[in-house]
């Protein structure tokens, strides 16, 4: 912080969507300090990430989050399908039949659980400064 209360950061990240939440992240693992600014001040209550897909887990893993995503993620191996509905009463919009129960299953069918906060965004809290 400068004489007159500024603050000196190198890097501005504006938007905590898994872009902005993802470029803190890989800053900070390579030490570089970074400020992420919202204009939401709390998280959305419609999910919009319920799978990640391999590439998206490779990343995770060399952040060290692999850990917490496994975690938190719903095991869909047996499962028949994943369906698309709006409601519980339908209308059905898609329906994605699933590996069978035995079959080498990619991680993208790791679906995070709804409710709970992502690893992704309680590390960027952690590792931002701001
Ligand atoms: C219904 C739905 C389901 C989805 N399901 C999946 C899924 O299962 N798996 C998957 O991988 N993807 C899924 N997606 C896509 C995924 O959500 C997007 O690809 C992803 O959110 C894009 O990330 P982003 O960081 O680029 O943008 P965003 O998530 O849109 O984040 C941008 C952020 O920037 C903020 N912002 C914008 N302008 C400003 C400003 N001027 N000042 C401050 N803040 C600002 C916004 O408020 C927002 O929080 C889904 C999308 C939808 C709509």
């Amino acid at each position: 912080m400068t004489a007159n209360g500024d603050v000196d950061i190198p890097v501005l990240v504006v938007g905590a969507g898994p872009a902005g939440l993802l470029t803190c992240l890989v800053l900070a693992h390579y030490g570089v300090r970074s400020l992420l600014v919202e204009r939401h001040a709390g998280e959305s209550m419609l999910p919009r990430a319920l799978g990640i897909n391999v590439r998206s887990m490779e990343i995770f893993r060399s952040l060290g989050l692999e850990e917490d995503v496994q975690a938190m993620s719903v095991d869909v191996r047996g499962l028949p399908y994943i369906t698309f509905m709006d409601s519980l009463q339908g209308p059905v919009l898609e329906t994605i039949p699933l590996p069978a129960e035995d079959a080498a299953i990619s991680v993208t069918w790791k679906a995070p659980a709804r409710h709970s906060r992502p690893p992704w965004r309680r590390r960027a809290s952690s590792s931002t400064t701001g």
